[in-house]
C-alpha cells in the first residue's frame, strides 16, 4: 500500500484491486462510493473508480477558482516551461503509461506505445510552445483617430469531458491548450478508462502545476459529468463522445450560455476511384477501418468503390482484413485487442445481426471466421474485424455509428453520385479520397460535407490546423489558433486620442 502517490490497495476476496482517488487542489482524496472497472481482455473487474457528484464538483469548483488567479497571471513563457516539464515527465513514465492503457483500454500494446502516450506528450510540447506564438490584433483609423486593438483572457475555469477510446490522447488535447491558455480545469474522463489519467496526476506537482490548476474528478456522465457540466461557475465546457451526450450537454449548458466545443462521432466514407494506386489504398484503408478495434471517431466504415475495380478491391480487401490479427492486448503481434465492454460488444453485434436480417453479405469476420483465444481471455470482449457487402445505403449499417471493427463496402458509377451517397448522412468529420487524378481530388474534396477530407493518406495530423465535424459531428474546432481562441475571451479596445 503506497499512500503518499495516491495509490490504495483493497483486497476484494483474494485478489487486490487497483482503487483511484479523484485529485482535486493538488491532492488525492478518496471518495465514499466506487465504480467497478473491468479489464476487457478477461472482462474481469481489475480497478475501482470514485463515483464522484456534487460533493466532489464542488470541492473542485473551490480549488480552480482559488487557484485561477494566480495561474492566470503568469506570463505564457512561465505557463510553457511547466507545460515542457509535464511532457517529459510522461515521456519518461511512457512504458507504464502505455501498459496501463492497453490493459484499462484493450487496445493492443503497440498501439499505446506508439500512438497514445506519445500524442499525450506531443500534446503538451505542442501547446507549450504554440502558446508563445499567438498575437493580437491591432488597427488604426485616421479619419476618426482611433487605435483598435484586442486582448485575450482565460476564459476561468474549463470544464474537460473525455471519451474511452484514446483516454490519455484525448484528455490531454484538452488540458493542454485550456491550462497553456491560462484556465484552471476540472477534467472528467471516462468511467471505462480512468487510470492513465489518475496516473497522469502523480506528475503534476513536479512538474510545477501548482494546486487547484489541474483537478480530475473520476465517475459516470449522468452524475458527476452533469454535476460539472451544470455547475454555474464553470462557464465553459470542451466535450469529446457521442452525439446523444452531447445534446444532453448542450441542454444543460444552454441557461448558462456556455462557450462549448463539442467534437463527436463519424460515420466516414472512404471513397475508391479506379485510378487509385490499390497497393497503398488497400492496406491504408483495412487500417482507417479496423484500427484501434474501429474505436476511433475517424475509422472508415463506408467503402464506395467504383464499379469497374470493385471485385479486384473486394477480393484483396478481405484478404489483407485477414492478415489483422486479434489478441490479447499485451501481444505484440496483435493489431486488434479487445473492445471496451461487453455492452459495447452486443451492440457492435447486433448491427451484423441487422445486416444479415436485411440480407447483406458477410465476407468475413464475426460469424463467418473462428477467434482462438488464450483459455483466461474466452470471457474477454474480442471481435473479429468484420467486412459487409450487398448492402443498401438507407441501412442502420450504413448510417449509424458502430464505432466498431465493422466496415461495408459498395460500389458506385459516377464522382456526382458518390459525393451524393457520401454526404447522405447525418454525420460530417472525416473522409477519405483514393485518385491520382489531382483535379478530381480537389473537386470532391470541395464537395464533401467532412470537416477532414484525406487524399491518399489517412490520419495524418497537422496539429496547427483545424481538427472537427459539421452536421452531427459537432460544433467549433481544436487546433493552435482555434484551441487557444476556444480557451480564451477576445476584448476589443479602442481609445481616441
Ligand atoms: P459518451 O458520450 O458515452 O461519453 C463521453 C464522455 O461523456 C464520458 O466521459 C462520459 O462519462 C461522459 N458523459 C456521458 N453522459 C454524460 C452526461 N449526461 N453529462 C456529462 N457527461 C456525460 O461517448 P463514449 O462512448 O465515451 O465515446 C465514443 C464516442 O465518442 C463516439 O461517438 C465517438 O465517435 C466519439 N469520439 C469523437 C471524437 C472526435 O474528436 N470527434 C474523438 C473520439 C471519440
Amino acid at each position: 500500500v503506497e499512500r503518499k502517490t495516491g495509490v490504495v490497495s483493497t483486497m476484494a476476496g483474494t485478489k487486490a484491486l487497483l482503487t483511484l482517488e479523484n485529485f482535486i487542489n493538488g491532492k488525492f482524496v478518496p471518495c465514499s462510493s466506487y465504480i467497478d472497472s473491468y479489464d476487457p481482455s478477461t472482462g474481469e473487474v481489475y480497478c475501482r473508480v470514485p463515483d464522484s457528484g456534487n460533493e466532489e464538483i464542488e470541492a473542485a469548483v473551490e480549488a480552480a477558482r482559488a487557484a485561477f488567479p494566480g495561474w492566470s497571471a503568469r506570463s505564457p513563457q512561465e505557463r510553457s516551461q511547466v507545460l515542457h516539464r509535464l511532457a517529459d515527465l510522461l515521456e519518461k513514465s511512457l512504458e507504464d503509461l502505455a501498459q496501463a492503457e492497453s490493459r484499462d483500454q484493450g487496445k493492443t500494446i503497440t498501439l499505446a506505445r506508439t500512438m497514445d502516450i506519445p500524442r499525450s506528450v506531443q500534446n503538451f510540447r505542442f501547446f507549450a510552445s504554440s502558446i508563445l506564438h499567438h498575437t493580437s490584433e491591432c488597427t488604426h483609423m485616421d479619419h476618426e483617430g482611433c487605435l483598435h486593438y484586442t486582448l485575450r483572457a482565460p476564459v476561468g475555469i474549463a470544464g474537460l469531458i473525455s471519451p474511452w477510446n484514446l483516454p490519455l490522447y484525448l484528455l490531454t488535447w484538452k488540458v493542454a491548450p485550456a491550462i497553456a491558455a491560462g484556465n484552471t480545469v476540472i477534467a472528467k474522463p471516462s468511467e471505462l478508462t480512468s487510470v492513465t489519467a489518475w496516473m497522469m496526476c502523480k506528475l503534476l506537482e513536479t512538474a510545477g502545476v501548482p494546486p487547484g490548476v489541474v483537478n480530475i474528478v473520476f465517475g459516470t456522465g449522468p452524475k458527476v459529468g452533469e454535476a460539472l457540466v451544470s455547475h454555474p461557475e464553470v462557464p465553459l465546457i470542451s466535450f469529446t463522445g457521442s452525439q446523444p451526450t452531447a445534446e444532453r450537454i448542450a441542454q444543460l449548458s444552454a441557461p448558462h450560455c456556455k462557450k462549448l466545443s463539442l467534437e463527436l462521432g463519424g460515420k466516414n466514407p472512404a471513397i475508391i476511384f479506379e485510378d487509385a494506386n490499390l497497393e497503398e489504398c488497400i492496406p491504408t484503408t483495412v487500417r482507417s477501418s479496423f484500427a484501434n478495434q474501429g474505436e476511433i471517431c475517424l475509422c472508415t466504415s463506408r467503402i464506395f468503390v467504383q464499379k469497374s475495380i470493385y471485385s479486384e478491391f473486394l477480393k484483396k480487401f478481405v484478404a489483407a482484413t485477414r492478415m489483422w490479427k486479434v489478441g490479447i492486448p499485451s501481444d505484440p503481434s496483435a493489431s486488434i485487442g479487445a473492445l471496451i465492454s461487453k455492452a459495447h460488444l452486443e451492440k457492435v453485434r447486433s448491427y451484423i445481426k441487422k445486416a444479415r436480417a436485411e440480407g447483406a453479405r458477410i465476407l468475413c469476420g464475426e460469424g463467418v471466421d473462428t477467434l482462438s483465444l488464450p483459455p483466461k481471455n474466452q470471457a474477454g470482449y474480442f471481435m473479429l474485424p468484420t467486412v459487409i457487402t450487398d448492402i443498401k445505403d438507407e441501412s442502420c449499417c450504413m448510417k449509424e455509428e458502430i464505432f466498431g471493427p465493422v466496415t461495408c463496402v459498395v460500389p458506385f458509377d459516377s464522382e456526382e453520385e458518390v459525393i451524393q451517397r457520401a454526404n447522405s448522412v447525418k454525420y460530417g468529420l472525416a473522409a477519405t479520397v483514393w485518385s491520382s487524378n489531382v483535379g478530381r481530388v480537389h473537386r470532391v474534396a470541395k464537395k464533401l460535407q467532412s470537416g477532414l477530407v484525406w487524399s491518399n493518406c489517412w490520419l495524418i495530423r497537422e496539429l496547427n490546423l483545424p481538427f472537427g465535424g459539421m452536421k452531427s459531428s459537432g460544433i467549433g474546432r481544436e487546433g493552435a489558433k482555434d484551441s487557444y481562441e476556444f480557451f480564451t475571451e477576445v476584448k476589443t479596445i479602442t481609445i481616441k486620442h
